[in-house]
């Protein structure tokens, strides 16, 4: 029955933001005549002079980056939000306005240019996540900051400026949407059910086992049931827990292993650094309990069906709602025939 729906044109729900998206599954065999990218570039060097996020370099504000050997943190020099905002509101008929405040940090992943996520060390990407912990704490715990988010985006393509390994951390004063939307999500279902909904959700995943890629004690990586982008995946824990600073030391590694092999596998798909945006979402630091929520780390990656053929969202996706092809299960059928071992390593 399901796989005859599945099989069919048909929407599926996103239990975490409460969004329908359409499947198409029938479209996947029709010719591509658009657009292609340039194919990624594999780098070699490790250390770039002309990079700003490079040991020892100097960045557009004048500071200069210590020469840092594990991760390294600092202010964006190009920060979307600034501190000390004086709070001033725009009321004026349908007119809407209110000043914003926050801070933008850059994280430097590692000090040699030339590595990514799949290809760092277990331990430098466990340092990585010990850093985030650090920062969500830190940052979630002044005053005027009610939310922490931690991101990376990877490649030209998803329009990052600088192939240096790094992410990004912005800390504000309002509640942004996606999170607002997973904060009322997540509290219907556990006002209704006293657990978690991701740890219902993994446990109905885990019996049917159809779209699951990685797992290990503490954690499981998956293609979403209601995945927009093409090879979407989203990393859970296990333990219900709301956000990155309750994780315990194994938890910490467990993670960033569970990291390293699905960006394994994501650069083993078409052979290439694969480009996405990662984020991870968790409970908001505006000093209430949220037992609902149950932390997550998403990868929305654009690639379609090559390295130089990325999906787009336009069209329908623009004016209705995101629209896929492949299915989920297909998907993780794909990723799951590939190898753990890194294609530069093989
Ligand atoms: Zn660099």
């Amino acid at each position: 029955m399901e796989d005859l729906i599945y099989n069919k044109p048909h929407r599926r729900y996103n239990i975490l933001t409460g969004e329908w998206i359409l499947v198409s599954p029938h479209r996947t065999k029709r010719p591509w005549q658009g657009k292609t990218e340039d194919k990624v570039e594999v780098k070699t060097v490790t250390y770039d002079p002309s990079c700003y996020l490079c040991p020892g370099n100097e960045r557009a504000s004048g500071d200069k980056n210590p020469n840092y050997e594990h991760v390294y943190t600092f202010t964006n020099d190009f920060a979307a939000l600034l501190p000390d905002v004086e709070a001033e509101e725009v009321n004026e008929g349908l007119f809407k306005a209110a000043t914003e405040e926050g801070i933008c940090k850059v994280v430097c992943f590692s000090p040699d240019h030339s590595l990514t996520l799949p290809l760092m060390k277990e331990e430098d990407i466990t340092r990585v996540v010990q850093k985030w912990k650090e920062e969500y704490i830190e940052l979630g715990g002044k005053d005027g900051i009610n939310n922490v988010q931690i991101f990376e985006n990877k490649g030209a393509i998803m329009g990052c400026s600088n192939p240096h390994p790094h992410g990004q951390i912005w800390a504000q004063r309002s509640i942004p949407e996606e999170i607002i939307k997973k904060t009322e999500n997540q509290k219907v279902y556990w006002e209704q059910h006293n657990k978690s909904l991701l740890q219902a959700y993994i446990e109905q995943e885990k019996e049917v086992n159809e779209r699951i890629l990685v797992e290990n004690e503490y954690f499981v990586a998956l293609v979403p049931y209601w995945a927009v982008w093409p090879y979407e995946a989203m990393i859970v824990p296990k333990r219900h827990i709301q956000s990155i600073d309750q994780l315990q030391e194994e938890e910490e590694k467990a993670f960033a292993s569970i990291i390293k092999k699905l960006t394994i596998k994501f650069d083993n798909l078409f052979e290439t650094s694969f480009p996405y945006s990662a984020g991870i979402h968790q409970k908001p630091t505006d000093g209430k309990e949220h037992p609902e929520w149950h932390f997550h780390m998403s990868f929305y990656p654009p690639l379609l069906r090559s390295s130089t053929v990325k999906k787009f969202m336009v069209g329908y996706e623009m004016f209705a709602n995101p629209q896929r092809d492949i299915t989920a299960e297909q998907a993780a059928n794909t990723l799951n025939a590939l190898s753990e071992v890194h294609y530069l390593k093989r």
